[in-house]
């Protein structure tokens, strides 16, 4: 009696903290010390899919309000991109330097694949394609794993060729012209995606500021500008933000949109791939109400996320071209309709994906209706 009234007084907080999840799992395995959390955001485009972080939370509650809040981002990246995915996401606390191993992720491989298909999950920050054949091992519900073991590879390839798509739309709007290599390009960090981009729009012969944290990509590219007709020019990493260009792509961190770069910042758009680049959404107002159009992150880098979610019908590099391509429209709509009902852009995405969610509930609705007479009938 005594454990209920106990649960009675726990039962509240947390069912609060998870009122927008349909499901939250929590997997321990002390054998292998798995502690790790799925959370399942909407699934009324379809299944959950979304990546499993591995980081050393402080406290299970921290872990907690990072996946509830990265799986509702997934939902809203889904829908964005058309696909029959809903949003998900996992943590796994703990060190990936020093807490790692086969039989950890073997352990929440099966907590995967007890969810039967509801949750699909793959790489993310602090886990890697290795980690995840391991996990393969125990469940087939996992996506992005590498081209030896039937998976789609790098999907660093088409995150970029949906940020060049991304540019071509920009450049479209802003420019009523939507080639690339006449344009000047500011680009911050030249890792998996950045490089890519940086090394297309230089095939086009664009002008490029670049930075990086790593000197010797920075040499890299400054090499390969030689064979074509583009240029390259390196700047300091504090000096980024006030190049004056006529786009700022940024490829390395999030928060960078902030207020002390918006007063800097000297360009006509904004789009890159970085996570979360505003620190908040009022800089979003921020951007508009200095003339600069931004380009909603979850928009301009889903070309990953297509790429893992088409796995499920084999790997077709062309096929996740195509779909990529998308990009390029949904971002002019957006900008269209930003600007015909005077919101932001990050408004107006937000907005498309709600109408896609209703549009897809209603439909449910309609074959939940049409099904109720046969469940009474047999009741
Ligand atoms: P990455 O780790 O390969 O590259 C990031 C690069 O940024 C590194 O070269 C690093 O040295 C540099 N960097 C870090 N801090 C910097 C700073 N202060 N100034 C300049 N350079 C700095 O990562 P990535 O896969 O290329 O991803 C880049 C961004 O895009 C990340 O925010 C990531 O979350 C996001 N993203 C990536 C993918 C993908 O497919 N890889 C998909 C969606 C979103």
């Amino acid at each position: 009696m005594k454990q209920l009234e106990e649960i009675k007084v726990a039962e509240p907080d947390i069912f609060q903290k998870i009122a927008n999840h349909e499901q939250v799992v929590f997997c321990n395995d002390p054998t292998t010390g798995l502690q790790a959390i799925i959370a399942i955001h909407d699934t009324t485009l379809g299944p959950a899919l979304g990546g499993t972080r591995m980081y050393p939370y402080k406290s299970v509650d921290e872990a907690l309000e990072d996946v509830l809040r990265l799986s509702e981002g997934m939902t809203y990246k889904c829908a964005a991109a058309d696909l029959d995915f809903g949003g998900g996401k996992a943590v796994i606390i703990g060190d990936p330097e020093n807490d790692k191993s086969p039989g950890l992720f073997r352990s929440f491989g099966q907590f995967v694949d007890s969810l039967n298909g509801r949750f699909y999950t793959g790489t993310d920050m602090g886990t890697t394609t290795d980690d995840f054949v391991q996990a393969l091992k125990e469940t087939n519900f996992i996506n992005g794993i590498p081209e030896a073991y039937g998976g789609s590879g790098d999907s660093s390839i088409s995150t970029a060729h949906g940020v060049i798509y991304a540019l071509e739309a920009t450049n479209q709007y802003l420019f009523s012209d939507k080639r690339l290599g006449n344009r000047s390009y500011v680009i911050q960090g030249l890792g998996k995606v950045g490089y890519k981009v940086a090394e297309q729009l230089l095939e086009t012969g664009a002008e490029l500021y670049v930075n990086d944290l790593n000197k010797n990509t920075v040499q890299l590219i400054k090499e390969k500008a030689k064979n074509t007709n583009g240029t390259v020019h390196i700047v300091d990493c504090d000096a980024i933000y006030s190049v004056g260009a006529d786009v700022f792509i940024p490829c390395a961190m999030g928060a960078v949109i902030n207020d002390q770069t918006i007063d800097q910042l000297n360009v006509k758009g904004i789009v890159g791939s970085a996570n979360n680049q505003l620190q908040s959404s009022n800089h979003a107002k921020k951007l508009q109400e200095k003339g600069i159009l931004y380009a909603p992150d979850y928009i301009v880098n889903a070309g990953g996320l297509i790429q893992v979610a088409d796995e499920l019908y084999g790997p077709n590099q062309q096929r996740v071209l195509e779909k990529t391509k998308a990009i390029y429209h949904s971002l002019l709509d957006i900008y269209r309709q930003a600007n015909m009902y005077s919101i932001t852009t990050v408004e107006a995405a937000n907005r498309k994906v709600q109408e896609s969610l209703a549009l897809q509930r209603s439909r449910n609705n309609f074959y939940a209706r049409k099904r109720r007479p046969k469940w009474n009938v047999r009741e």
